[in-house]
């Protein structure tokens, strides 16, 4: 499934649209400090783990982070707002980040290879997604409070894979819901 995906326009054009929301919901929203206008400041990403026959067919706003700057001297400050294709500073896009990360769970080495081939995500990366889903993603304030709102309780041994299917839906539907819900970690602070 996460091929199929991972080669569709459509599915990567659905992430950026809801980006687009995400970021317009930010802006009107002002700056946090001061109240302020905010001006636009996108900067460029260059997000690996996207097949090169996709990236052909989107535009560059594809690159692009949305990301805001106060207007107001002196403040200045900058609003990232959540994204469904950034995982904060991962190089990875978060479609990656989670469907690798569940598919190579506990995979054996011929399998994370074949991955490699595909995607170009090789076994150090995984093991550090491993620690960061188990001990980093578990360790956030966000989660600390989301947590409760899984009964029986996610197994913390088992992410992503033990929260993806908590949402509902076919299998896009759920990646999108699942993304949609990390948004809280993937802005402000966490993006440079
Ligand atoms: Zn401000």
């Amino acid at each position: 499934m996460y091929r199929e995906l991972l080669a569709d326009a459509t599915f990567h054009n659905l992430l950026l649209a809801c980006d687009r929301d995400l970021a317009e919901e930010a802006r009107a929203g002002r700056c946090s400090l001061c109240g302020g206008v905010l001006h636009s400041a996108t900067y460029p990403r260059k997000p690996r783990g996207r097949p090169r026959s996709v990236s052909r067919q989107l535009g560059p706003e594809h690159d692009r982070r949305f990301s805001f700057c106060c207007a107001v001297d002196g403040c200045r400050s900058r609003a990232t707002p959540p994204s469904l294709r950034f995982l904060g500073p991962k190089v990875y896009l978060a479609t990656i980040v989670v469907l690798v990360s569940i598919v190579l769970h506990g995979a054996s080495p011929k399998r994370v290879r074949r991955m490699h081939e595909a995607v170009g995500v090789d076994r150090r990366t995984v093991e550090r997604w491993r620690r960061w889903w188990c001990d980093s993603f578990t360790a956030t304030p966000f989660w600390q409070i989301a947590r409760a709102a899984f009964m029986p309780p996610v197994e913390h041994e088992c992410l992503p894979g033990s929260l993806i299917e908590r949402f509902s839906g076919g299998d896009a539907d759920r990646l999108i819901a699942m993304l949609r819900f990390l948004g809280p970690i993937t802005g402000g602070s966490h993006a440079r």
